[in-house]
C-alpha cells in the first residue's frame, strides 16, 4: 500500500466505515501543503489574497511626531499642575500648525501655538490641549487644570516601526491590511498564486442550464453552489461541466483535471449503489480512500490524489463529493473550505467559529454521528442567541440552505435535542 493511503487509512481510530467527522477533517489538513509559487500585484488587486511574504516597513508610520487632537501645543513643562488658586496656565499665542504645513518657528516658554490633528509637533512642543476646554484672551491662550504633559500627541513609529515586519507572510490581505501597505507607500506586494479547482458533477441524470428538462431528469446545480462557494474563496475555478457516468468520459475528464488544477472536486457517483466504476476509476487512476463519514448530511466521500501519469508527476488532490446538493454544500464547507484553507497558505483553524444558542424547537438526533442541521439564528427578550431549525432537512432540499443563516452541529456522541436546550451554532455570515 502507498504511504497515502497508509496516511488515510492506518491512522489510529480509523474505521473507513464510520469515519469521525473531525477526524476526517484532521486527516485531510495533515497531508495538504500550501500551493508553491507567487505572483506580484499592484495593492488594490491583492485584496483577499494571501501575503507569500512578509511586508517590511520601510518608513516609520507616523513619519513624525504630531498631534492626535485640535487645540494648542505647548511645552508640557509650563502647565501649572493643581494649582491651589487659579490652576490656570496662560500662554501667548504665537502662531499655528497645520496638517502638511508644519510651523517653522520653535515653541519657546510661556509660548504656545494653534495645532490641527495630524501637525507635526513644531521643536519644543510635547502636549496638546484640546481647544474646547481652553480660554482666549487677545494673544493669551488660558489652560486648565488637570492637564498631563505629553497627552494628545502621537509619537513617530507608534503604528510601524522602519525595519520592522508590518504584515507577516500567510495573512490574508484585508481592507486593513490593504491600507497599511497603503500607509508604508508600497505599491505592490508579493502574494500566493490562487488555488485552481476543476470541477465536473457526473450523473446520467443531469440537464445543464439551456437544456430542456427531460423526463426523469435533475438540472444540475451542484456545480453552481461549488462554483459560489470557491469563487467566494479566492480559488480559479474551471468547471469542466456535466459528465455522463460513462468509463471513458470520465477517465479523460480526470486526466484534464488532474493535468491543470491543484484540487478536483466532482459530486456524485460515491454512495453506495452508484456505478461502482466511478470508484474503480478513482482508485485507478491515483490513490483514494473511500470514506463513509460518520455525519449527516454528506456521509460518503472520496479523498486523496489522482496521479494519471504516475506517482511522480504533479497530479491534484480529488475530493469525491456525494450528489445530494446540500450534502454538497455540507462536505465542502465542513473539509473541502478548511483544506483550501491550507493550500491556499492560511491557518484554517479554527476551522470555523461557533458558538452556542438555545434551541426553539426538539430536533431528533442518535449518538454516533456528527449532524449539521441547518438552522436560523435569533435572539430572545433577553438578548440571548436562540436558533430554530430551518423545516424540511433532507439532504436534497436546497432551500434548507438557501433560509438558514448557520449551521447546528449535534456532536458525535450527542442524542436528541429538547426545546431549550443549548446547541453549537456555525454562523454561514463567518464561512460562507
Ligand atoms: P448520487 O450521489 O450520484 O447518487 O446522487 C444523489 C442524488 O443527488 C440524486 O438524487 C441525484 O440526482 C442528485 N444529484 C447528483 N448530482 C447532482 C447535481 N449536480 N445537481 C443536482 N442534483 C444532483
Ligand atoms: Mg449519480
Amino acid at each position: 500500500m502507498s504511504s497515502l493511503l497508509q496516511a488515510l487509512s492506518c491512522a489510529d481510530n480509523y474505521d473507513p466505515n464510520s469515519l469521525h467527522a473531525d477526524r476526517a477533517r484532521e486527516l485531510v489538513l495533515g497531508l495538504l501543503p500550501p500551493v508553491t509559487g507567487t505572483e506580484k500585484l499592484f495593492v488594490r488587486q491583492a485584496l483577499d489574497r494571501v501575503l507569500a511574504a512578509a511586508v517590511i516597513s520601510p518608513i516609520d508610520v507616523p513619519a513624525h511626531d504630531n498631534s492626535a487632537m485640535d487645540g494648542w501645543g505647548m511645552r508640557g513643562a509650563d502647565l501649572i499642575a493643581g494649582d491651589a488658586t487659579a490652576g490656570e496656565t496662560r500662554l501667548r499665542n504665537i502662531g499655528t500648525a497645520f496638517a502638511g504645513r508644519a510651523y517653522a518657528g520653535k515653541v519657546g516658554a510661556g509660548e504656545t501655538v494653534r495645532i490641527m490633528t495630524g501637525a507635526v509637533l513644531p521643536e519644543g512642543v510635547d502636549t496638546v490641549v484640546i481647544q474646547e476646554v481652553t480660554r482666549v484672551e487677545g494673544d493669551t491662550v488660558i489652560i486648565p487644570p488637570g492637564q498631563q504633559c505629553g497627552q494628545n500627541t502621537r509619537r513617530a513609529g507608534e503604528d510601524l516601526q522602519a525595519g520592522k515586519p508590518a504584515i507577516p507572510a500567510g495573512r490574508k490581505l484585508r481592507p486593513a491590511e490593504i491600507g497599511i501597505v497603503a500607509s508604508l507607500g508600497i505599491a505592490e506586494v508579493t502574494v500566493r498564486r490562487r488555488v485552481r479547482v476543476a470541477l465536473f458533477s457526473t450523473g446520467d441524470e443531469l440537464c445543464s442550464i439551456g437544456e430542456p428538462l427531460a423526463e426523469g431528469a435533475v438540472y444540475d446545480s451542484n456545480r453552481y453552489t461549488l462554483w459560489g462557494m470557491l469563487t467566494r474563496l479566492g480559488c480559479e475555478v474551471i468547471d469542466m461541466g456535466v459528465v455522463r457516468d460513462d468509463p471513458a468520459a470520465l477517465e479523460a475528464a480526470f486526466r484534464d483535471a488532474a493535468g491543470c488544477a491543484d484540487v478536483i472536486i466532482t459530486s456524485g457517483g460515491v454512495s453506495v449503489g452508484e456505478a461502482d466504476f466511478i470508484k474503480q476509476l478513482m482508485a485507478e487512476l491515483g490513490e483514494v480512500a473511500f470514506w463513509k463519514i460518520a455525519m449527516k448530511p454528506g456521509r460518503p466521500m472520496a479523498f486523496g490524489r489522482i496521479q494519471p501519469d504516475g506517482a511522480d508527476r504533479p497530479g491534484a488532490w480529488l475530493f469525491g463529493l456525494p450528489g445530494n446538493p446540500v450534502a454538497v454544500m455540507v462536505t465542502f464547507y465542513q473539509f473541502v473550505r478548511p483544506a483550501i484553507l491550507k493550500l491556499a497558505g492560511l491557518d484554517p483553524l479554527p476551522v470555523v467559529p461557533s458558538f452556542q444558542a438555545r434551541c426553539l424547537e426538539p430536533m431528533k438526533k442518535a449518538p454516533g454521528r456528527t449532524e449539521y442541521q441547518r438552522g436560523i439564528l435569533g435572539r430572545d427578550a433577553q438578548g440571548e442567541w436562540t436558533v430554530r431549525p430551518t423545516g424540511a432537512q433532507g439532504s436534497g432540499v436546497l432551500r434548507s440552505m438557501a433560509e438558514a443563516d448557520c449551521f447546528i452541529v449535534l456532536e458525535h456522541e450527542r442524542g436528541k435535542v429538547g426545546a431549550g436546550d443549548t446547541v453549537t451554532v456555525q454562523p454561514l455570515a463567518a464561512i460562507a
